[in-house]
């Protein structure tokens, strides 16, 4: 549904706000018995959200079940909020993978620059808003975490279709 905005003037002498405020009450009333109504009853209800939208993260994994981070450390050289912790490491043949990788999602600005920056398409920003927690460490996502997460992943904006058709 378009949003529309109505800008109104400041009054410049004194006014009386009872025409106002009936005015106010019903239209009230007039949405109470409006058919159409808006009002989504949350969490019982959800409304849809875009396809790009960018939220919780979540890393994808291979078909081993490992996390398809190759510890390449281009995720958090480009994070503007410097929120992605990583430490590589090295197996005996010489694959790189994350030793540690965190990410703290309540300083992120969940812009999206880890997930176009990934050259294996594993991290990846969520379309998922509900991760509320008690203290600030729970937002520490861990690498067990991130690949444990299974909400559907953003769609990025395509400069071939803007407007997502
Ligand atoms: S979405 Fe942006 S701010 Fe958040 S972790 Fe990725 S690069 Fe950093
Ligand atoms: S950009 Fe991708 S592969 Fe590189 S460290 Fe980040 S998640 Fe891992």
């Amino acid at each position: 549904m378009a949003i529309g905005v109505k800008v109104l003037d400041r009054p410049t002498e004194q006014v009386s706000y009872v025409r106002a405020m009936l005015s106010g009450m019903a239209l009230t009333f007039k949405h109470m018995i409006d058919p159409h109504k808006v009002t989504v009853q949350y969490p019982e209800e959800k409304w849809p959200i875009s396809p790009r939208w960018r939220g919780t993260h979540r890393m994808l994994t291979d078909e081993t079940g490992k996390s398809k981070c190759v510890a390449c450390g281009l995720c958090p050289q480009i994070c503007p909020a410097n929120c992605i912790k990583l430490v590589p490491g090295e197996d005996e043949e010489g694959n790189r993978y994350p030793l540690i990788y965190e990410i703290d999602e309540f300083r992120c600005i969940f812009c999206g620059y880890c997930q176009e920056v990934c050259p294996e398409e594993a991290i990846h920003v969520g379309r998922h808003y509900e991760n509320s927690e008690y203290s600030r460490a729970g937002f520490v996502y861990d690498l067990e975490r991130l690949t444990a997460q299974t909400h559907p992943v953003c769609e990025m904006w395509d400069p071939d279709d803007p407007k997502g058709e």
